[in-house]
């Protein structure tokens, strides 16, 4: 089986898809990776979803990859001691560390001492996904009154976002170290975090996780798009996470920064997903809005690796569908003759280098000899992503020995993973690229293959081979 598509659907898993028919369904609908959500579920939820994953892998006979997700340092506000309060706009509202008493109109926890220690008069605060702004008048290290700015009915534990501040907090808390250290015994392939604000944050966790898995920086705050470019640089993937990065900035920005953050992570060969929201009404109904599929349709023509459902598939009515509809949106939209033209338009010129030379003579070559497929021989999965950040016309076959590697290049654009055995000369790989490109139905006898690898094979970072064959 291979897809018809470029790009990628991840599929968020929850209490509407743990099943193994339903995870199953997922897949053959189209999902090409699992997000293991771990603001939601407990360590058993996850690892029972993870271990159908890897059943239902097996059955296909296709690697599937999996992201465990982090929930980062997500700010929440205490409890009230009658349930919800209504806040009126002009009202005094006091923040406070005092976690023992339940809140009230007047006054609610927020147990982070941090928040405090950056606050300064003026600065705001967001309340529920942005539903409810306040303005802190004053403040100390242990209080802040505010002013209710735009009111409403507050509930206890939402969230709390402060766009306008770096926060002095790392982007991995205690339960993100427990989680991760748990995901790490499961065996993950992508691991997003959550709130990155600066490029240390991903080198914290470089620290921990080496190269086991792929880090997936998921820009939700501002801060993070002032280094965007060396934020991009540093890690392996990219997420932009339209939730709370359309909380923390004006809704007018949020089409312009994603186009921002897709540009530089196609420049730099980075994987990136659009998320969050994509067919949200399909939460409750079969079918999308037409403005939803419109949006899925522009991330596609950005030239995102990957888009990605979050509730549609984990807690919805319609996970299955939500998939589904995803595929044919994405499929369609790669139909049109205007989609080459425009991925043609927005690719980054290469950088002079080895590996860039490669991918840039494997599309022209592809091109000019209408080759069937092109195959890149990769162990750590680099010389597939040079070969996808060209965006050739022909599919790409990622042949490697290492399934880590091949759950990994599920997600990035235009890549069709394949486990192959480990082979020592170029003859051989030609051979084996030849005949896996015949078996996975992408060409027959006579077709061209356009080949790339990196000598000494096994050697990550090296892309300095270009071979073309004819299927024997
Ligand atoms: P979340 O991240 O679903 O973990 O909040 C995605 C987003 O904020 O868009
Ligand atoms: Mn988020």
């Amino acid at each position: 089986m291979h897809r018809t598509r470029n790009a990628k659907i991840v599929a968020t898993l929850g209490p509407a898809s743990t099943s193994h028919e339903t995870i199953e369904a997922l897949h053959e609908a189209g999902a090409d990776v699992f997000r293991l959500n771990f603001s939601h579920g407990t360590h058993e939820d996850h690892q029972r979803r993870l271990e159908v994953i890897r059943a239902v892998e097996k059955r296909a006979g296709r690697p599937i990859g999996v992201l465990l997700d982090l929930q980062g340092p997500k700010l929440r506000i205490g409890t009230f001691a009658n349930g919800p309060v209504v806040l009126d706009k002009g009202a005094s509202f006091r923040l406070d560390l005092d976690a023992t008493q339940p809140g009230d109109t007047t006054r609610v926890a927020l147990p982070h001492p941090e928040i405090f220690a950056a606050l300064k008069p003026q600065t705001n605060l967001l309340l529920d996904d942005g539903r409810i702004q306040l303005r802190v008048e004053r403040c100390g290290r242990d209080f802040a009154e505010t002013t209710v700015i735009v009111g409403g009915t507050l509930s206890e534990r939402k969230g709390v976002n402060v766009p306008d501040v770096v926060l002095p907090l790392s982007a991995m808390t205690e339960k993100d170290r427990r989680d991760l250290e748990f995901g790490l015994t499961l065996g993950i392939d992508w691991l997003a975090l959550s709130f990155v604000q600066r490029v240390e944050d991903i080198r914290e966790v470089r620290e921990i996780v080496g190269d086991r898995v792929g880090i997936v920086a998921k820009l939700e705050k501002p801060a993070a798009i002032g280094s965007l470019d060396a934020i991009v640089e540093e890690a392996d993937a990219v997420m932009v996470a339209r939730g709370d990065l359309g909380v923390e900035m004006p809704a007018e920005q949020v089409s312009a920064i994603q186009k921002r953050i897709v540009r530089s992570c196609r420049k730099a060969g980075k994987p990136v997903i659009v998320a969050t929201q994509m067919l949200e009404s399909m939460v409750s109904a079969p079918v999308p809005t037409r403005a939803e599929a419109s949006d899925v349709a522009t991330a596609i023509y950005d030239g995102a690796d990957a888009v990605m459902l979050s509730a549609e598939s984990a807690s919805g009515k319609y996970p299955v569908e939500a998939v589904r509809m995803m595929d044919r949106i994405i499929a369609q939209t790669e139909r049109d003759p205007y989609y080459r033209e425009v991925i043609a338009a927005s690719h980054a010129a290469p950088r002079a280098n080895t590996s860039d030379a490669i991918g840039y003579a494997m599309r022209h070559v592809t091109g000019l000899l209408d080759a069937a497929a092109t195959v890149a021989y990769t162990c750590s999965g680099y010389s597939a992503l040079r070969m996808a950040r060209e965006r050739p016309g022909a599919p790409i076959v990622g042949m490697t020995p290492q399934i880590g590697t091949a759950r990994r290049l599920a997600l990035v654009w235009g890549v069709h993973p394949v486990v192959c055995r480990e082979v020592a000369d170029m003859l051989e790989i030609s051979e084996l690229a030849c005949a896996t490109v015949r078996e996975e139905g992408f060409g027959a006898t006579g077709d061209t293959v356009v080949i790339s690898a990196g000598m000494p094979f096994g050697t990550p970072g090296t892309t300095n081979l270009l071979r073309i064959a004819q299927i024997a």
